[in-house]
């Protein structure tokens, strides 16, 4: 089996939110397509080991919010590579309530659904979701999941749909340990500014490590 198969299939890049017990809850997701137009619904694919997955079981809803290519990108690192089990995602970025679900504001559309069905595969729950409302937030572009690769130069969390263990290492020097994110900079690492940040999820230049 030829995984770069895989990478040509086309996704995009998604905040799935919904209530953990009246506090909003939410991870990075790269597994969302709609399925039917009439009546609309959408279809997200969730890590068991995500703490979301559960919120979405007990709460019944969840909210797609579509990052744009000009969305923030340390929202992906914040959403995709912590838990919500010991960290308030939530209050790192601006969110809205929209048709009763959070909603991220930093995205070019969202989109709300009530949990008809879900099917078990041996990592993942695939929710399907009847859609009770959908908007746009503005008109920049959506982002795809190759752009987040190729553009933002971001990796693919342990817990997608799409992770391959032994993803190989392009001259990695220094690697964010929350995110996995590769410095490639013009300036040299050791002389950027002690107060430099990952530009994906936002941990310090401490969190860093050579490789
Ligand atoms: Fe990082």
């Amino acid at each position: 089996m030829n995984n770069k198969a895989f990478q040509a299939l086309s996704y995009g890049v998604y905040i799935v939110s919904t209530w953990n017990e009246g506090t909003p809850a939410g991870c990075t997701a790269n597994c969302a397509a709609q399925i039917t137009a009439t009546p609309a619904t959408v279809m997200v694919s969730i890590n068991k080991n995500n703490f979301t997955h559960d919120c979405i079981r007990k709460c019944g809803y969840f909210s797609l919010t579509v990052l744009a290519e000009t969305s923030d990108p340390a929202i992906i690192g914040t959403f995709g590579f912590r838990t919500g089990k010991d960290y308030d995602k939530f209050a790192h970025v601006q969110w809205q309530v929209r048709d009763k679900l959070p909603v991220l504001s930093d995205g070019c559309a969202y989109v709300c659904c009530k949990v008809i069905d879900s099917m078990d595969t041996a990592t993942h729950t695939v929710f399907l979701g009847e859609v009770i409302g959908a908007d746009t937030l503005r008109t920049d572009p959506p982002m795809t999941y190759a752009y987040y690769h190729t553009v933002i130069k971001g990796k693919t969390a342990k817990n997608a749909p799409t992770y391959i263990a032994e993803q190989p290492e392009p001259k990695a020097k220094y690697v964010c340990k929350i995110c996995g994110y590769v410095y490639d900079g013009e300036t040299p690492f050791e002389q950027l500014p002690d107060d430099w940040k990952c530009p994906l999820c936002g941990a310090p230049k401490s969190m860093f490590e050579k490789r």
